[in-house]
């Protein structure tokens, strides 16, 4: 195990950036998949210390941004509910659905509790055997472990008053999307460090042979952002397109086998609808027939429904890399951390909120 501060070292990153710059002859754009990532390149300015040839663009990888409106909404009701407890990770509860967000929910007198992991989740059902207790599944394959590993239990302990709202978004799958678009501008794709030390990056592979793009599994501090760029570019400059893992010291190209397991018993794929994109084919986990008694859309009889996103709100092509937040017309301005528009805004892993903190608002006019 290394420690952190060797991938926040300046003489090593400085050495990247000379590196690169003799590197790169021609420009090229990079997309870093995961919200965390676009956090550290803007907390540490890494966007505008690169040679001027190399564009970073951002990718949908914050799992509060990207889960849908109406699965906010279905939460929403749910909390509303005079016997339900809805329990949810904290940063959910400021994202704004079509009416309403949690935190108002909350305020009108809903029982909506904050967790930091979803076994709380079950305490909380153990505690108040009178109520339903819901858990807000959300986010990518890295939190699809736990999340298995709750229902699981749930239904060993015969638990009858716990359920789970499932949300889940698989990566491979969007990066597919983006690269079958038209209007794609990535040639290198940054793959998400955590995902992969679940999933590995096998399935990767078979993207980077099917696109002929470069993918390089990347870690989450400056310097291991850094030399992932290195990688990719040297890729691009010398017309390589290969899966490569900068992130050693936590992937490997199986990832964790018994995580695998745990998902796989629990949920299957299915087709989902992400914030602002859309429907994307064989893109989420929802819990298998055999566990219909622990699936809230099933307990509750949510039934499916449509809403429509916010007009000002121009997450869908800031999601896809097509826009800078700062292109966004109300960015800074109606849409801000305070109140904000959109999901992006919200989270803690959106791109926007990612500007916004690190001052990339500053030409904004106010
Ligand atoms: S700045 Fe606000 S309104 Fe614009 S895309 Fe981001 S979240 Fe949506």
């Amino acid at each position: 195990m290394q420690y952190v501060d060797e991938y926040r070292d300046t003489r090593l990153a400085r050495g990247l950036l000379a590196d690169l710059a003799r590197k790169v002859t021609r420009p090229w754009v990079l997309m870093e998949i995961c919200g965390g990532q676009t956090h550290t390149l803007m907390r540490y300015g890494i966007d505008d210390l690169l040679p001027s040839q190399i564009e970073l663009v951002h990718g949908p990888g914050c799992p509060v941004c990207v889960t849908s409106l109406e699965t906010i909404d279905k939460a929403h009701h749910l909390a509303s509910q005079p016997n339900v407890t809805l329990v949810s990770y904290g940063d959910m509860l400021r994202v704004p659905g079509s009416h309403t967000d949690l935190l108002q929910v909350k305020a009108g007198g809903g029982d909506v509790r904050v967790a930091y992991s979803p076994m709380e989740a079950l305490k909380v059902a153990r505690a108040l055997p009178e109520r339903q207790v819901v858990f807000l599944g959300i986010g990518f394959e890295t939190t699809a472990p736990a999340n298995a590993m709750t229902v699981w239990q749930a239904k060993r302990q015969g638990l009858k008053n716990f359920s789970m709202l499932v949300s889940h978004v698989l990566v491979p799958p969007a990066i597919r999307m983006l690269l079958r678009s038209p209007h794609n501008r990535v040639q290198g794709f940054i793959a998400p460090g955590h995902v992969c030390t679940v999933m590995g990056y096998w399935q990767y592979e078979l993207l980077s042979r099917e696109f002929r793009v470069p993918i390089v599994v990347g870690g989450f501090e400056p310097v291991d952002l850094l030399e992932a760029i290195s990688m990719l570019v040297a890729q691009l400059e010398t017309g390589r397109a290969e899966v490569e893992n900068q992130y050693v010291r936590s992937v490997t190209r199986n990832g964790n086998s018994r995580a695998q397991e745990i998902m796989r018993e629990v949920f299957e794929v299915c087709d989902r609808k992400w914030r602002g994109i859309g429907l994307i084919p064989q893109s989420g986990l929802r819990l298998r027939p055999e566990y219909a008694a622990y699936d809230a859309e099933k307990v509750f009889q949510l039934l499916d429904m449509t809403v429509e996103e916010p007009a000002e709100c121009t997450s869908a092509e800031v999601l896809q890399g097509l826009k800078k937040p700062t292109e966004c017309p109300a960015f800074g301005k109606a849409c801000t951390p305070e109140t904000p528009l959109g999901a992006p805004m919200v989270s803690a892993e959106g791109a926007c909120s990612a500007y916004y903190r690190y001052r990339r608002h500053a030409t904004v006019d106010k």
